[in-house]
Parts: C-alpha cells; sequence; structure tokens
C-alpha cells in the first residue's frame, strides 16, 4: 500500500508555507522586442512568458468577424518544462486550456474597437509546477496591457485547492496532482469572476471557503501587475520627457 502524503503540518506546508499564502511573484514588462506586447511571470516555480500581437489582419480571412476583433489564445507547455520529457505540440489539455483562458480575459477586451481584426495572445510555459493556466492568464492580462489593447480592466487569477481536508491557497504541484481538490479562478479587480473550474471534490462551505481564498489571492496578484505597468510606463514617460529636454 501506498504511503499517504502529510502535506500541512503543525499548519505549515510542504515548501513552508501557511494555508492562506501563496508562492513569491515576480512579473517583468515588455521583455520581447518583436512582440506588440510580452511579460515574463513566476508564481514560485511556474515560469511563463506571453506575447501579444495586434490587433492585426486575420488569417485565415473567414475567421474575421465584421462587428469586432477575434481574440485567439495559444497555451503552450515546452517539452523541458515538466519533469517528465512532454511530447511538442498540442494536446487535449492544451486546447481546453487555451480555451477557457481565452474566455477568461474575452469579458474585459474591447474587441468592437477594431472590427475584421485579430488579437493574439501566446503563452510559452517554460517551467511547470502547477497553476501553470492562472500564471499563463496573469502574465497573458499585463501583456494585453503592455500591447496597448483597449481593456475595461486587467485580469487576475489564482487557485486554492484541498488537501489533508483543509483549503489552501495556490497550490503546488504535490497539492495539485495528490491532493483532494483544484479551483482555479480568473476574476476583474471589481470581482467579476471570468474562469471557475474545480477538479476533485468540496463540500459547499469548503468551497465557499476556496472561492474567498482564491479571491484574495487575485486581489494580491492585481496590485502586482499594477504596480509594474506603472512603475513600466512611468519610466518610459520619464525617458520621453528627457529625450524632449535634450532636443
Ligand atoms: N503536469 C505535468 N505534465 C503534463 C501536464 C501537467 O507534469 O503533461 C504537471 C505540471 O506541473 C502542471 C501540473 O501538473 O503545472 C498541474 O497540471 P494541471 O493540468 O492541473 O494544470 P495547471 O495547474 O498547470 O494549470
Amino acid at each position: 500500500m501506498e504511503d499517504k502524503i502529510t502535506f500541512i503540518k503543525d499548519g505549515i506546508r510542504l515548501d513552508g508555507r501557511r494555508v492562506d499564502e501563496a508562492r513569491p511573484i515576480k512579473v517583468e514588462v515588455g521583455v520581447l522586442a518583436r512582440a506588440d506586447g510580452s511579460c515574463y511571470l513566476e508564481m514560485g516555480n511556474n515560469k511563463v512568458i506571453a506575447a501579444v500581437y495586434g490587433p492585426r489582419e486575420v488569417h485565415p480571412r473567414h475567421l474575421q468577424e465584421v462587428s469586432r476583433a477575434i481574440v485567439r489564445y495559444r497555451y503552450n507547455m515546452a517539452s523541458f518544462s515538466v519533469e517528465e520529457r512532454r511530447r511538442p505540440g498540442p494536446d487535449r489539455r492544451s486546447y481546453e486550456l487555451s480555451k477557457v483562458s481565452r474566455e477568461a480575459l474575452s469579458p474585459v477586451i474591447l474587441t468592437s474597437y477594431f472590427p475584421r481584426s485579430v488579437i493574439d495572445i501566446f503563452v510559452e510555459v517554460l517551467q511547470a509546477d502547477a497553476g501553470t493556466r492562472t500564471a499563463g492568464i496573469n502574465a497573458a492580462s499585463v501583456a494585453l496591457a503592455d500591447a496597448g489593447i483597449p481593456m475595461k480592466s486587467l485580469i487576475s487569477s489564482c487557485a486554492a485547492g484541498k488537501v489533508d481536508d483543509q483549503i489552501v491557497l495556490d497550490p503546488m504541484k504535490e497539492e495539485d496532482n495528490f491532493g483532494q481538490a483544484d479551483m482555479p479562478i480568473a476574476m476583474t479587480p471589481g470581482g467579476e469572476i471570468t474562469l471557475l473550474q474545480m477538479d476533485g471534490h468540496m463540500t459547499v462551505e469548503e468551497s465557499h471557503r476556496a472561492m474567498e481564498l482564491a479571491m484574495k489571492g487575485c486581489r494580491d496578484i492585481y496590485n502586482m501587475q499594477r504596480k509594474v505597468l506603472i512603475d513600466r510606463y512611468s519610466q518610459m514617460e520619464n525617458a520621453t520627457r528627457q529625450e524632449e529636454a535634450v532636443i
């Protein structure tokens, strides 16, 4: 018989976090010269990069919509991003993650400003440790803003899970793979939920607690996303002012 993993001991998780603590986050904006907008983001041991192109002409043409831009999202895991080498190319999981991530971001993108065009979002997972869809959505949201795409707001994403009958924030791989449940969400700063998925089992009370905790995670991430964008654009503004002063 397999030994049961103890995930939480004296209130502390396997990686030293408390149950309501998310992993450290690092966000860098404007990392790719050839993309219209880009972002590199780490959530614990997850490392993802998002690149946004557009609005631009749609190919193939028959996909274009007369009254709005279409949004495409491609989630891709590098073959070296996981413990056991992943076969390159799309699979069922990456199609699902691309679809739900696109749906998580689409409600805030003002697509009606750009009829007959496309906004392409590419997310590459360089290192995975559970929560790659949430990390990808967070990076994509910042990359969209960096590309100057008009949006109602940013989108922030985080998961809550259940391990050892306790609700925990931002599960890492062991907790996700061997725990009892995993519930990723995405939301606007105003609290509108744009993604809600769940694997495993929770009681109604537990799902309320998980939602509360995941929303707290999203709010913290939002503050971080907002700060890096403000820092980046105030730096650019200062640089432009200095250039103008020289001229
Ligand atoms: N994973 C893996 N190989 C795969 C797919 C997933 O090792 O082919 C790992 C990876 O660390 C991933 C985690 O399992 O982050 C959880 O995957 P899930 O499908 O729940 O998506 P995620 O939590 O990354 O959004």
